[in-house]
């Protein structure tokens, strides 16, 4: 079976970590492709960083901080520290000397004319990741926040304000001249089921969906296509997320979150819902929205528990997939 999963940094990565885990347990030969966000993407001391693509890379390979939940482990700073100094680098936003090494070559590689889904390839061809990784669309889409004080990028907002600075809204840079890649085009094409990770809906699911072409190729896939919610129990696991949903009129609820993404038969892209246990209560209420809604335990702490929470999106997949063919 073919696995397409949609999603950012964080919390995909912790979800398609589970869903490899799962997989090699069950020994069912699965395969995984990953629609990966490359909307918070910035250009910063001449370099591309790509924070999402590189958050599920080096989990994955299992290079990553995992105590501080971003960049490499056994990581140093000593280029920062220059770059700083020359003032080519915000004092804000953080680059360890390894993670300078990726954003160099990606550089490079970008430089000599390569596409990102190119780049994708070369940086996911270094370690055996057992998950095929995709940009979203080989566009910069690079998300602008509009403030009371102006446009700023979104790494600026997110990293150096904490995303406390009022917003008023997202916008993606090109987005009009955008599409779909191909490597993503196909992971939705050919998918047996696609599954939404619980990324930021906001600023991490949004630009995917925000592609031109992308919600058609939802809308035609004959794969389920089911969500997992990244707010338990009114609020964010991890991270800010809940800054973003206010922005955009959105209550920070696994309920109002589904209802933002909306049921694929009424125009919207969800199949079906998880929830967690937390917030069983809603499952009545979208079921009459036309979102069906399973709840079952959605902490990912560990191995095991991330590798449950992905046998239980794919049952549930399975099942809403059975319900669509007959
Ligand atoms: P993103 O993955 O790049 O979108 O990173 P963000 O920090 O913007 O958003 C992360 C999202 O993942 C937030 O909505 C978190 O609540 C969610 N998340 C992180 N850890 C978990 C978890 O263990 N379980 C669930 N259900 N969601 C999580
Ligand atoms: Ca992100």
């Amino acid at each position: 079976m073919r696995i397409t999963v949609i999603g950012g940094g964080v919390g995909c990565a912790r979800f398609v970590l589970g869903l490899r885990e799962h997989i090699r347990r069950s020994g069912s030969g699965d395969t995984i492709d990953v629609v990966v966000n490359t909307a918070d993407d910035w250009w910063v001391s001449g370099l591309r960083i790509s924070p999402d693509h590189d958050s599920l890379l080096y989990a994955l390979a299992g290079v990553n901080d995992a105590d501080r939940g971003w960049g490499r482990a056994d990581e140093s700073e000593r280029v920062a520290a220059e770059l700083h100094r020359w003032g080519t680098a915000p004092d804000w936003f953080t680059l360890g000397d390894l993670d300078l090494g990726t954003h160099i070559a990606r550089t490079a590689w970008l430089r000599a004319g390569e596409s990102v889904s190119e780049v994708y390839r070369r940086l996911g061809s270094r370690w055996p990741l057992g998950v095929t990784l995709h940009p979203a669309t080989d566009t910069e889409i690079d998300t602008q926040v509009v403030t009371d004080e102006g446009r700023i990028h979104f790494q600026e907002w997110w990293v150096r304000h904490r995303a406390q600075l009022a917003p008023r809204g997202f916008e993606q840079l090109n987005i009009d001249s955008a599409a779909p890649a191909p490597g993503a085009r196909a992971a939705i094409e050919t998918a047996d089921v696609i599954l939404l990770a619980p990324s930021n809906p906001v600023v991490s699911i949004g630009p995917v969906l925000a592609i031109p072409g992308m919600r058609d190729l939802l809308s035609a896939t004959r794969a389920p296509i089911v969500g997992l919610s990244g707010i338990i129990d009114g609020s964010v696991v991890r991270g800010m997320a809940d800054a973003c949903l206010a922005a955009v009129g959105v209550e920070t609820s696994a309920r109002a979150v589904a209802e933002h993404y909306g049921a694929r038969s009424a125009g919207g892209i969800l199949d079906g819902w998880l929830v967690d246990d937390a917030d069983a209560a809603c499952s009545d209420p979208l079921a009459h929205a036309g979102i069906p809604t399973r709840a079952v335990p959605l902490w990912m702490r560990d191995a095991d528990s991330s590798a449950q929470v992905a046998r239980d999106a794919l049952e549930f997949a399975e099942e809403r997939s059975a319900r669509h063919m007959a």
